[in-house]
């Protein structure tokens, strides 16, 4: 779900990665010039990324002692159902987020299902934010659970993030009950790598000095922005480390991976120049799929819209999103495309709902001019419970399948 990768030239960027370096590793005396970072070049940030550790598992743990200790699973056991979060009893076994129920229930026979109480997670994620806004206005959540804060300036004057990030831990345990993680470094794409290096209920810190050496060591498939479909792609390109993709030039990630391109050869090298932006909001929510063998039957071409359905909605529950226009794309054999969609008076309340309009939608442009490749879901005219949605800010928002 890569959205809006920098672009940087490949000079500015090596440019920069000294001068980040350099910045760290040698300060200069306050009254000498600063020689390495030029007028222009952003100054070292201070990032903190905090992720609640297994959230909805913790809260539904923290609030049912009986399920203490259990592995736990938050979502649906039906056929069809997905599990939202696993408790890290759970994780033992195999089970994570996104994967079938039944599947982890056959990795896990003991395994507690329990039915997600979204208005719960929504409290407590406001009482979360409530604390990050004591140190800075720049917060930039992620989903319900984890936030990127900018604290190289802060509201309470620290000059250590690793103390503010420790502070912050801290008061979200003695504010909710729960644990959380946190990441600390000079960038977004850093700090979220990070924050996974302790978790649960640790901290770790990537400086500018270690910042190239940590890429260089870790798997692409781990990175931020890299799903597993463009992990696959990589791989057929012999980029499976960071070190290997830092050895791609600029030019050859954009001929082969497009806008992202140049994303990635920033984060190869450590580089990621995207601002913390507070209170983005996003347009629409998407996900669409190619299909293996081109579909001409109509009750295939519905079998395959539920997944991407279910993919949005999943996606906006977690993010307090609700929307009232339902978009679907079709893309044919011979690569034109159609769309169709359909606004409610109401946002869609359901899920089963958001299908019988998709399918209805899928049902005019039956029979299909040309078998079908593609198909796509999008949910828009998106509001958040706080307001409306920002037409101006967030554009769409592709959730690979
Ligand atoms: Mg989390």
């Amino acid at each position: 779900m890569q959205t809006g990768a920098p672009t940087l030239t490949e000079t500015a960027a090596a440019r920069e990665a000294a001068d980040l370096a350099d910045a760290l590793a040698s300060p200069p005396p306050e009254a000498a010039p600063v020689a390495t970072l030029q007028p222009g070049d952003m100054p070292v940030r201070k990032i903190i990324h905090v992720d609640m550790d297994a959230f909805y598992a913790s809260v539904e743990q923290r609030d049912n002692p009986e399920l203490r200790g259990k592995p736990v699973a938050v979502g649906g056991s039906a056929a069809r159902g997905v599990v939202a979060a696993a408790s890290y009893e759970a994780r033992v076994f195999g089970v994570h987020s996104a994967m079938a129920s039944v599947t982890a229930k056959r990795k896990c026979p003991d395994l507690i299902f329990v039915k997600p109480r979204f208005e719960v997670y929504r409290a407590v994620s406001q009482q979360i934010r409530e604390i990050f806004a004591d140190y800075t206005p720049l917060i930039e959540p992620l989903s319900l659970d984890e936030a990127y804060l900018d604290v190289t300036e802060n509201l309470k004057g620290m000059e250590i993030a690793t103390e503010i990030a420790a502070e912050i831990r801290a008061r979200i345990f003695a504010a909710t009950g729960l644990t959380a993680s946190a990441g600390i470094s000079y960038n977004k794409f850093l700090a979220k790598m990070a924050s996974d290096q302790r978790k649960p209920n640790g901290q770790f810190v990537i400086t500018p000095k270690n910042g190239p050496a940590f890429v260089e060591a870790l798997p692409v498939k781990k990175f931020h922005g890299v799903g597993p479909a463009t992990a696959e792609r990589m791989k057929k390109h012999g980029i499976e480390t960071g070190l290997d993709l830092k050895t791609k030039p600029l030019a050859y990630l954009q001929q082969h991976f497009g806008k992202s391109g140049a994303y990635f050869h920033g984060i190869a090298r450590g580089i990621d120049e995207r601002r913390v932006r507070p209170d983005r909001i996003r347009k629409s929510v998407g996900a669409e799929d190619t299909f293996s063998e081109d579909i001409s039957d109509l009750a295939l071409a519905e079998a395959e819209l539920r997944p991407l359905a279910e993919k949005v909605w999943r996606y906006c529950e977690a993010h307090d999103i609700a929307g009232k226009t339902v978009t679907v794309k079709i893309k044919y054999a011979d690569f034109t495309q159609a769309t169709r969609a359909r606004t409610l008076a109401a946002n869609f309340a359901r899920i089963e709902e958001v299908l019988d309009v998709a399918d209805q939608l899928l049902a005019t442009v039956h029979p299909f001019r040309r078998p079908v490749r593609l198909l796509g879901v999008t949910l828009s005219s998106l509001t958040t419970s706080g307001g409306e949605a920002d037409a101006s800010a967030e554009p769409q928002l592709d959730l690979g399948l």
